[in-house]
């Protein structure tokens, strides 16, 4: 089927001027269901206007041809009214500078076809879950959590999320606020270059693979996480995600595949 403008952006909020929050509506047609974790592609022709922050293009794509990418989901899938996504710029990239001009009420394309395997029903409903992101990567938890947190949730969370900076923490006060209102609920923020911060960052530091080894997670939970009460979601930039397989792969956690069930669940950006 060809590709063409079927849904509006509702809303658009900069976390900072790389940093978006998207949210979108099907123009005339209704989404389909999804699980929380799924992603969905979003589209725009070659023709269509790149920022001024981005890079020139070394070669002018086809301007009636439509450029694709696969967007995880942030909204929560029990309120359907639009679909959120968190998205970086990509300087040099196809189509985040054209994503990054667009204004509410413009078209785009929207695959209506929404898909992935890294969704919280793969795993025991009693396991405790780590979600581990960095970047952008912290948008499929963020529909996890507005779909199955609840103060009844039987499980623990943890969600550890790394950026640079700590203006780079998109949904950092609602993680904040939704941790401090549930016990069963964490949120482990950490920068990589707390020496660039404006004021002084009480927070972790470094890179969110190191988390593991300082005991944090044991003493929020009460409870040493184990391959037999806890599954780990990795979640961005696949240097961060080989990292922590490798750290994880020392306390036993096995990474899951289709062949082998095991406890790390990955999503790899690119
Ligand atoms: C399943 C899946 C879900 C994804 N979900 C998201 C999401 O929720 N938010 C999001 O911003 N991106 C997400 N991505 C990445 C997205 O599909 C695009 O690759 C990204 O937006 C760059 O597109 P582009 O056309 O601007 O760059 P391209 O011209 O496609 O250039 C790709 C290059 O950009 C870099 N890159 C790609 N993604 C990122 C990133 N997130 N951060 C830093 N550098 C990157 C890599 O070097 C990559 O080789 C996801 C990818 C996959 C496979």
């Amino acid at each position: 089927m060809p590709r063409d403008y079927n849904a509006v952006v509702s809303e658009i909020m900069f976390v900072t001027s790389e940093h978006m929050v998207l949210r979108v509506v099907p123009d005339g047609w209704e989404m389909s269901d999804y699980v929380p974790g799924q992603f969905a592609t979003l589209g725009l022709p070659g023709g269509s206007a790149r920022i001024p922050l981005s890079d020139p293009e070394s070669e002018v794509p086809d301007p009636d041809k439509f450029i694709v990418r696969a967007y995880s989901i942030a909204s929560s899938s029990v309120h359907k009214k639009y679909l959120e996504f968190y998205i970086t710029l990509v300087r040099s990239g196809g189509l985040t500078p054209r994503l990054f001009a667009l204004q509410r009420g413009d078209r785009l394309h929207l695959g209506p076809k929404i898909t992935g395997v890294f969704t919280l029903d793969r795993i025991p409903e009693e396991a405790n879950a780590v979600l581990i992101a960095t970047g952008t990567g912290v948008a499929p938890y963020m529909s996890m959590i507005r779909t199955f947190l609840t103060p009844e949730s039987p499980r623990r969370f943890t969600v550890v999320h790394g950026a640079r900076h700590s203006w780079d923490l998109g949904y950092r006060s609602e993680l904040a606020t939704l941790s401090r209102m549930l016990p069963h609920f964490h949120y482990i923020p950490m920068i990589s270059r707390p020496e660039e911060e404006i004021t002084p960052w009480g927070g972790e530091t470094g890179y969110v693979q190191q988390i593991w080894g300082r005991g944090i997670i044991a003493e929020q939970w009460g409870l040493e996480p184990t391959p037999d009460n806890t599954h780990v979601f990795l979640c961005g930039n696949p240097g961060m995600i080989e990292s922590a397989v490798e750290v994880l792969a020392v306390d036993g956690f096995k990474e899951h595949t289709k062949k082998e069930p095991g406890q790390v669940h990955l999503e790899r950006y690119w």
